[in-house]
């Protein structure tokens, strides 16, 4: 009796379902009768089968769905929101055609808040609970998009997006201006709310960018220690193009480099074509990478190899990259990143990718802390995966859960144990 008293003081809630988790220390945990213990501090008291459980509390039974980590987006484009599947590609054609006019609207205020409560409410939906984003280069809409994050309850990393040649001029910002209105972000929100938002150092590829304004990039983000997200090797015409612009730099990784915009700290999304010595690189500074396996296949822009990373221990996380992706869900981003796994003749199992999609990405945006598996002593970010029948075993669970996606979305969300679905 005194044991149930103080559980009930302690535990703020138990969820009870089919629970399937990476761990920390490598494998994936799966009880059919899982329990996940929330306290009122936000953080898992306890994840595990439900027999042996020591809580005592009320438990909210909701098998035959799934529990499962929150998803870690670490790519996508909040002013992108209402393009979705305009096939315009492949790359620079998209960016010209569909792109660039789109984000020219987030200037207006009422237009970016229109988006940004969609922006919330789809990732919400599809259930994802930490999200790495770019803005448009219109620091108002940022702010914007920033709030709509915040009172959604997001876990957010959120660029403004530099860009100061090779794009139409409604778009550019000044590197200056870059900086000022960084400085600004940094001052108001970054690192709000015990570090739920965060601002990243975000210059949109090397083509839109000039050399200082990448050089500043660089110094600002180690001023800071400051995240960095930013394109490399996506597409092989924006290969060729990115070295015109930049003709001193002996390759497209080496524009980087040279501005210092490797690191630990850095996130490049797509990296299809690169070369070994590339690889090489990257693992040698502690660069991560987003694999957008879906806004790949869209674009057409290659298929990014995951065995190279992999070998060399470089971090990856799985992005939608909407719009060039076309959905906002992870689940459908693991399917499409086994799809491309599987057409390079390297298959990846449908576990490696949930753990890309959950703690890989957490490792990849420097929260692997606080999220991306359900662990006791980590923050209840959570999703509950609703499911026709239970998931016996740990195969049909993973199967249900990357493949069987006509029904998207999620039916209840958790970030740090407050319900934000
Ligand atoms: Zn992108």
């Amino acid at each position: 009796m005194v044991a149930r008293v103080e559980a009930s003081e302690r535990d703020a809630f138990a969820l009870r379902g089919t629970l399937v988790t990476p761990l920390a220390d490598g494998g994936t945990l799966f009880a059919e009768d899982g329990l996940v213990v929330v306290g009122r501090d936000g953080a898992i008291r306890y994840a595990g089968p439900t027999r042996g459980a020591r809580h005592r509390g009320p438990i909210e039974d909701l098998r035959p769905a799934l529990l499962t980590p929150g998803f870690v987006d670490v790519h996508t484009h909040f002013p992108q929101t209402r393009i979705i599947g305009c096939a315009t590609g492949p790359l620079l054609d998209w960016l010209e055609g569909s792109v660039f006019p789109e984000e020219a609207r987030f200037t207006r205020a009422a237009y970016a808040r229109e988006v940004a409560s969609e922006f919330t409410a789809r990732l919400i939906a599809a259930g994802t609970t930490t999200v790495a984003l770019f803005s448009s280069s219109s620091p108002r809409a940022t702010d914007i998009a920033v709030q709509a994050l915040d009172e959604a309850g997001l876990r957010a990393v959120v660029g403004l997006t530099w860009m100061d040649q090779n794009c139409p001029k409604a778009l550019r910002i000044s590197t200056d201006d870059a900086i000022a209105a960084s400085r600004r972000a940094l001052a108001r929100w970054h690192g709000r709310n015990g570090g739920r938002l965060r601002f990243a150092v975000t210059p949109r590829f090397a083509i839109s960018c000039s050399r200082p304004m990448l050089e500043a990039a660089g110094a600002l983000a180690r001023e800071h220690e400051l995240l960095v997200q930013t394109h490399v090797a996506e597409n092989e015409r924006e290969g060729v193009a990115t070295l015109e612009v930049h003709p001193y730099a002996s390759s497209y990784l080496d524009v980087y480099a040279r501005a210092g915009l490797l690191g630990p700290r850095t996130v490049l999304a797509h990296a299809i074509h690169l070369g070994a010595r590339d690889w090489r690189q990257l693992a040698d500074t502690g660069t991560t990478i987003a694999h957008c396996p879906d806004s790949n296949f869209f674009l057409g822009s290659g298929r990014m190899r995951l065995a190279p990373p992999t070998r060399l221990g470089v971090p990856v996380g799985l992005g939608s990259d909407v719009a060039a992706g076309r959905s906002f869900s992870l689940r459908r981003a693991m399917a499409s990143a086994y799809d491309n796994a599987l057409a390079l003749g390297a298959p990846a199992s449908p576990e490696a990718l949930l753990r890309l999609a959950t703690l890989g990405g957490a490792t990849v945006l420097g929260c692997a802390q606080e999220t991306g598996s359900l662990e006791a002593g980590k923050d209840a970010d959570l999703v509950v995966v609703p499911r026709p029948r239970p998931a016996r075993t740990l195969d049909a669970a993973l199967a249900g859960l990357v493949f069987d996606t006509d029904a998207i979305e999620v039916s209840a969300s958790y970030v740090r144990g407050r319900r934000i679905r």
